[in-house]
């Protein structure tokens, strides 16, 4: 059985670990728990809306999972189908969840353009890195655009080279022509990550995986060089290690998105005050 204290997991202040999306899982498990859980009697039980995660007999338990308030005021989280206690958490009362649930927040229209953003297709524009193409985020719409940079140069009416493309500038000049003549702030320039902050990620990712061979080959590779290369390559060796690595960067790069998207709010905010208020 696990024992737990939410605070472990959690920000002072009770929010989610911005840095460690890994964690997300289990974090709104224990949400799940003690928002079922908090207002119990001691020494009574409810039905939560999480499922048992155990494998008896490598089939999927069907049990839905239930929590107990317990004598020492502890919550006890079981399976009574598969006859399982799972988790025992303490220190619970001062997280978020324990009480009536926090007063709504009015949705502002600049938060509704935040909602609009595809997070996933922001995340993408970040860690993607397409010479001679910039992405942009309106502020405005939630949209992404991606623009060919020979677009600009010819804007500012350079000579266009041999080598240009001139229906691909051709198809996005309007595109860039809003950009390039805005003067409101609503359309960010979109900076595919640093190669220090993707190699951030494959850290992280080795810490949360347990020791043993692939560990070990995995943290070789960051050590050597080239080592973004060496990396995907090890991954090769072990499809589960692959997957997870790939769940794990997703996340991650969500995380990243989310952050980035409301610093570029709030530098719009402030260097643009009356057009947001629009
Ligand atoms: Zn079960």
């Amino acid at each position: 059985m696990l024992y737990v204290d939410p605070w472990c997991l959690l920000e002072p202040d009770g929010s989610l670990p911005l840095q460690q999306p890994q964690l997300w899982p289990k974090v709104m498990q224990l949400a799940e728990a003690i928002q079922a859980g908090w207002d119990l009697p001691r020494q009574t039980t409810r039905q939560t809306l999480l499922l048992c995660t155990k494998r008896p007999q490598r089939k999927r338990c069907p049990g839905p999972l239930w929590v107990a308030r317990q004598e020492d005021d502890r919550l006890l989280v079981f399976c009574p189908v598969c006859n399982t206690e799972q988790m025992l958490i303490q220190n619970w009362q001062s997280t978020p969840w324990a009480g009536v649930r926090p007063a709504p927040v009015a949705l502002e229209p600049e938060t509704l353009v935040a909602d609009q953003v595809d997070l996933d297709q922001l995340a993408e524009a970040l860690s993607l890195n397409f010479e001679d193409w910039q992405s942009y985020l309106d502020l405005e719409t939630g949209e992404i655009l991606n623009v060919p940079g020979e677009c600009f140069d010819q804007l500012e009416e350079d000579e266009p080279s041999l080598f240009t493309d001139v229906d691909l500038v051709e198809e996005h000049l309007e595109e860039a022509r809003r950009i390039h003549e805005d003067a409101t702030g609503r359309f960010t320039a979109i900076d595919p990550l640093e190669s220090h902050e993707r190699f951030a990620i494959m850290e992280s990712f080795l810490v949360e995986l347990p020791e043993g061979r692939m560990r070990r080959q995995l943290e070789n590779a960051l050590r050597g060089r080239k080592p973004f290369r060496r990396f995907k390559d090890e991954l090769q060796v072990e499809p589960a290690v692959r997957e997870r690595w790939f769940r794990f960067e997703r996340e991650a790069l969500r995380a990243h998105a989310s952050r980035w998207l409301e610093e570029a709010r709030a530098g719009r905010e402030l260097t643009y005050p009356a057009t947001s208020r629009r």
